[in-house]
């Protein structure tokens, strides 16, 4: 037997993190490192936060899981808080990016379906997604590297360029349900839609009745200073997709959506044995307890501020190793010269933990806590990394 008990699908680093606290992780072997990926955009407000641990600590000796079969105090409260702060009417919570993607497409194609358009179900993505890995997830991607294996893929996706309006018109078709945009990239290499482009994929929608489905697992709450992206550009989506970050750290999702979009999502139509269960709402109350606190997104946007000058400084200073820093917020990209997982790996070396992105990005993911000190420790591995490669 070769295999490991671990199913071998993830290509590793070899450390084990004993414990965290803000944006610190002490690893078993002794090691520190300054945590700049945030377990890839999830731990939004660091390690072990006491409000979290405290909300945590107080819901486990109450009560964990009850099914969706009753009513979920935690349920109610965190869907009202959501439903406030969005365009939201209404909430479905799920467990995962890729579970809260499946019900925003199922939620799409039912409002047609139930309407009697029953051949409408088709759904138009963005060249570089990413929604997840379950079947119909990989297919609304479509990346081959996912794809490879899984034949045959899920029918119903039409992946258009990202950022061209004319091409995406042209696809639509009278089997067209949706169309699915991050409006900030994330897995493709942290790429911004821009405003105009926003505005002109609800106008697309509008005209042709599709419904507008934004994928916000991981640029969403607060990552790029607001408590979603979407905000930035003033254009609201009919459904959206939350994930990552909403949990701090505990595995929990959400599918948002107006009233209209998800009139026939009614009793039996769609389920989760785990979805919403009282200790993953209980992380997630807390986390926008912090969030939505006064001054939680202005402190994002400052520290970013403080961040970005001194990042473009890195690529002034190295161009043989970074050519552009890009992104939103406290979600960024430094589009890497030499390959990004050589420049990944060397980061770790140092003690800095950043995560690969697509188009050869180094992806800069810190918990929303940062402050000064976390900034300066950062731009001075990366310094001293991106001196040593362009020696
Ligand atoms: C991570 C991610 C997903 C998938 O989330 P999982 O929790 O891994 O299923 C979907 N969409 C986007 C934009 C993501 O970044």
């Amino acid at each position: 037997m070769t295999i490991t008990a671990v199913m071998p699908t993830y290509a590793r680093t070899d450390v084990v993190f004993e414990r965290g606290e803000g944006a610190w992780l002490y690893a078993a072997d002794g090691r520190r490192f300054l945590d700049f990926g945030a377990g890839i955009a999830v731990t939004a407000l660091g390690h072990a936060h006491p409000h979290l641990v405290a909300a945590l600590k107080v819901q486990a000796e109450k009560l964990w899981h009850t099914s969706n079969l009753y009513r979920i105090a935690g349920q109610e409260k965190l869907a009202d808080r959501l439903v406030k702060n969005s365009f939201a009417d209404t909430v479905f919570f799920c467990n995962s990016g890729a579970e809260a993607m499946e019900c925003a497409i199922k939620t799409a194609r039912r409002f047609h379906q139930a309407q009697g358009e029953k051949d409408k179900y088709r759904v138009i993505t963005l060249r570089g997604a990413f929604h997840g890995r379950t079947l119909a997830t990989i297919a609304a991607g479509g990346q081959e590297k996912h794809l490879e294996g899984f034949a045959p893929k899920v029918d119903g996706f039409d992946q258009v360029p990202f950022g061209n309006l004319n091409e995406l018109r042209a696809v639509v078709g009278a089997q067209t349900a949706a169309i699915v945009v991050e409006p900030v990239q994330g897995e493709g290499g942290i790429i911004p839609a821009d405003i105009e482009y926003m505005k002109g994929l609800r106008r697309v929608a509008d005209e042709y009745g599709l419904l507008l489905i934004f994928d916000e697992v991981q640029c969403g709450l607060g990552r790029t200073g607001k408590l979603f992206a979407h905000e930035w550009s003033g254009v609201t989506p009919d459904i959206m997709a939350l994930a990552k970050g909403l949990g701090g750290g505990f595995p929990v999702g959400a599918c948002l959506a107006s009233e209209r979009a998800a009139k026939f999502m009614v009793p039996g139509t769609h389920g989760s044995t785990f979805g919403g269960n009282p200790l993953a709402m209980a992380a997630a109350n807390a986390v926008l307890d912090v969030m939505l606190e006064p001054g939680f997104f202005d402190h994002v946007t400052e520290v970013a501020d403080v961040l970005w000058p001194k990042l473009r400084a890195l690529v002034a200073k190295y161009p043989k190793v970074f050519s552009e820093v890009r992104g939103k917020g406290l979600m960024i990209g430094l589009k890497s010269v030499p390959p990004n997982g050589d420049v990944v790996a060397k980061l770790f070396g140092q003690g800095l933990l950043t995560v690969v992105g697509g188009d050869n990005v180094v992806r800069l993911l810190p918990p929303l806590i940062i402050g000064d000190a976390e900034i300066d420790a950062a731009v001075a591995i990366l310094d001293k990394v991106c001196a040593e490669l362009s020696a």
